[in-house]
């Protein structure tokens, strides 16, 4: 799924104009990709719908190209369909009591190993019991998975009675102190409605803070209703979404369960003890699409967000031919925070105007200077700057304690940006305020 994503996206950057065809094509591709994963169809024509009616109609924020606008797009609505949030697991008491359930080879005992693991990484202390008593060796299989990290094991291959084993090995766990207790249980039924049986009986017997349901990903589509059933049955569920690790159903798998709502924790990326990953939709969506720097990209596509509405606004009044000293010292303000007209003026194609340095460029000294002076002229003078002469002048200087000299530098500046905005061509300049 990521190989073929990441081809989708590839060829996007590839291609030298972005226009309706072109956002069709990548569509079309990140369709087939995900139909290959397993994924819903009609899961796939909503998710792509969205990232087409988006990529068509949304504008670039300013200093974005078109490219990167989508990318982001394609990374968003991906990262929405995975569930937005990472919903780590929490160990708030102490001892938080944890009980695993899913059918036969899902990869419980295995899971139940690796978070036994991780959270003995973060310096929680684990017991883990084996309450399966219908796999032979079942509780072998668990103590040597963990025995090389000096991880405990309750069990008794001889008893027959899952509650009762599951019961005492909790009491057991309880008595020695330790921070979290795992129950690893049986999965022995193949239809849901079984194994959610077992799973109630179990959980009326230990009381577990938390249901971890555990999946086999390479089931791909059918996660959906395993998810649900479990999601009925109990209000206190998260997943583990198993085997992710070169299957091609995974985005299936996942994309299933996260249409219930139910919240996936964990993922299984191998058969190793450390090959779980606590899932966070995003991290994964990025891995996805296989861009190192997209955490870098969409932060900038932020940013520019964030300017975008100051620009806007003054764009449209230079196309008016409105533009008094208020603005330019607004503008100037601005381009000092971010330096940006320019920069955006030259990173748009075909826009071909190079700005003259000291007509966009003022020190922050100077600025408030500016201030200073501005702050002694009238509302009148301010918004039709033409009106100040000789008198207005030496009146205003001596108002704002500085010099005629001073307030000449001003408006000269107010005047070369005016000039500027005016000999730029109306055309050019609508269709960049359309891009912003
Ligand atoms: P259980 O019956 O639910 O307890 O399942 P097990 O933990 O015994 O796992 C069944 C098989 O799946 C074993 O061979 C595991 O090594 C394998 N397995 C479990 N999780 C993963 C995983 O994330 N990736 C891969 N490749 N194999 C896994
Ligand atoms: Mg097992």
């Amino acid at each position: 799924l990521g190989k073929a994503l990441n081809t989708a996206l590839r060829k996007l950057a590839r291609s030298s104009t972005v226009d309706e065809a072109t956002i069709k094509e990548v569509v079309r591709d990140i369709q087939r990709a995900l139909i290959q994963a397993d994924v819903n169809v009609r899961l796939v024509l909503q998710l792509t719908k969205t990232i087409e009616k988006r990529a068509l109609e949304e504008e670039p924020p300013a200093g974005a190209s078109k490219k990167e606008h989508i990318i982001q797009i394609v990374y968003e609505e991906l990262t929405k369909f995975l569930g937005t949030e990472a919903k780590p697991l929490e160990i708030k008491e102490r001892p938080t009591i944890l009980l695993t359930v899913g059918i036969q080879g899902s990869g419980k005992t295995t899971s139940v190993a690796k978070l036994a693991r991780h959270l003995q990484k973060r310096g929680y202390k684990v017991g883990l019991v084996c309450s399966d008593t219908w796999r032979p060796g079942a509780y072998y299989q668990l103590k040597q998975l963990v025995e090389p990290f000096g991880i405990e094991v309750f069990g008794d291959p001889e008893e027959k009675g899952a509650v009762k084993l599951a019961r005492e090995g909790v009491e057991y766990f309880k008595s020695k102190g330790v921070d979290v207790i795992i129950v690893d249980s049986a999965g022995r039924h193949k239809e849901e409605k079984g194994l959610i049986e077992e799973m109630k009986q179990i959980s009326e017997a230990i009381k577990p803070h938390e249901v971890i349901l555990v999946i086999d990903g390479t089931i791909g589509q059918q996660a959906h209703n395993q998810a649900l059933a479990f999601k009925e049955a109990t209000p206190i569920g998260s997943i583990i979404v198993t085997k992710l690790d070169g299957s091609a159903k995974g985005g299936g798998a996942l994309s299933a369960v996260a249409a219930t709502g139910a919240p996936i924790k964990f993922i299984g990326v191998g058969e190793r003890i450390d090959d779980l990953e606590p899932f966070d939709p995003k991290r994964f969506v990025s891995r996805l699409l296989g861009m190192g720097d997209i955490e870098g990209l969409l932060q900038k596509l932020e940013e520019l967000q964030k300017e975008q509405e100051f620009k806007e606004e003054d764009l449209e009044k230079f196309l008016k031919g409105k533009f008094n000293l208020k603005d330019m010292y607004a503008q100037l303000e601005a381009m000092q925070k971010m330096g940006p007209l320019k920069q955006v003026l030259q990173m748009i194609p075909g826009m071909g105007y190079s700005l003259p340095e000291d007509a966009v460029k003022v020190g922050e000294e100077k600025l408030k200077r500016y201030r200073i002076i501005m702050d002694s002229m009238t509302e009148e003078e301010l918004e039709h700057p033409e009106i100040i002469n000789y008198s207005r002048i030496k009146r205003i200087a001596r108002g704002s304690g500085t010099s005629a000299q001073e307030v000449r530098e001003l408006l000269h500046q107010y005047n070369q940006m005016k000039k500027m905005f005016k000999s730029m061509d109306k055309r050019k300049l609508s269709k960049m305020a359309r891009k912003f």
